[in-house]
């Protein structure tokens, strides 16, 4: 190859490189885009109690939960554990599949283990449940110790937290002094940590924030006693974009059978 074919050939490959460039760069995301897991777009479901009546608003039929789940079940709904959408997010773990569904429930009220647990079983749902152990053992409407051991014992239950006792993190900063108020919130989110590993085993790193109220100063405290991941109920789809300690969740209610329910559940791959 003489001297001209060479530059020659280096002048068409210069020419087709800035080609690729233009054609190319311009497609590129930018860099933040690019550091996002590819789009995981979950839908995180958050139920509370079960029964053969709706009592109250927070009750779901049992009959309406097993539609549901057949629902899922039926339209091919992939149902994955709460961990593995927290994982994939925190770039330690691969994405869901697509149209993931995740299934959590709060508060550890009695009817979880009457109602839920059978269709729990039945179905195979992994399920995340978020308590608050001031409760377990102790009020009457709440499961007891031996049975969130059972539930952990079906493979198919994550036992989180739901902060110590519930509190109102607006009324409760009202009322305290800035410092009784940061003390109360550390409790909050450290002692569940502590009585869930003592009483379970479990290392409690996700945290369902009670009725929904958090904040950025919220935030960097649970972050700060060792929570990685936070769940609200703003009512979206869960995407790369999301705060880690704000991830949103569905509330469900017995109302929601047929398109109210489909309309909570990710779009069909386009
Ligand atoms: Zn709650």
């Amino acid at each position: 190859m003489n001297r001209s074919s060479v530059s020659r050939v280096s002048a068409v490959t210069m020419f087709v490189a800035a080609a690729i460039a233009i054609v190319v760069l311009p497609l590129r995301p930018a860099a933040h885009q690019q550091k996002a897991p590819a789009s995981v777009e979950a839908t995180v479901l958050v139920y509370h109690r079960f029964g053969p009546v709706v009592r109250d608003s927070m009750t779901v039929r049992t009959a309406t939960f097993r539609t549901q789940l057949a629902y899922l079940k039926e339209h091919g709904y992939p149902i994955v554990p709460l961990r593995t959408l927290v994982n994939h997010l925190l770039g330690k773990g691969p994405a869901p599949p697509e149209r993931a569904v995740v299934v959590t429930i709060d508060d550890g009220h009695a009817s979880v283990f009457s109602e839920a647990l059978p269709l729990i079983r039945e179905y195979r749902v992994p399920v995340t449940l978020f308590i608050y152990p001031s409760a377990i053992s102790n009020a009457s409407y709440a499961m007891k110790w031996d049975q969130l051991a059972e539930l952990s014992r079906t493979g198919l239950f994550d036992i989180q937290s739901h902060t110590y006792w519930h509190p109102n993190f607006k009324t409760e900063r009202r009322r305290l002094a800035p410092d009784a108020f940061q003390s109360f919130v550390t409790m909050q989110f450290a002692k569940p940590r502590t009585v869930l590993r003592d009483k379970l085993a479990v290392d409690a790193t996700m945290l369902a924030w009670p009725f929904g109220i958090y904040d950025d100063d919220l935030m960097a405290s649970a972050t700060q006693s060792g929570y990685v991941a936070g769940f609200t109920l703003d009512r979206r789809p869960v995407t790369p974009r999301e705060k880690m300690m704000a991830l949103p969740r569905f509330l469900v209610l017995d109302s929601d059978t047929s398109k109210r329910f489909v309309a909570m559940l990710p779009r069909e791959p386009r």
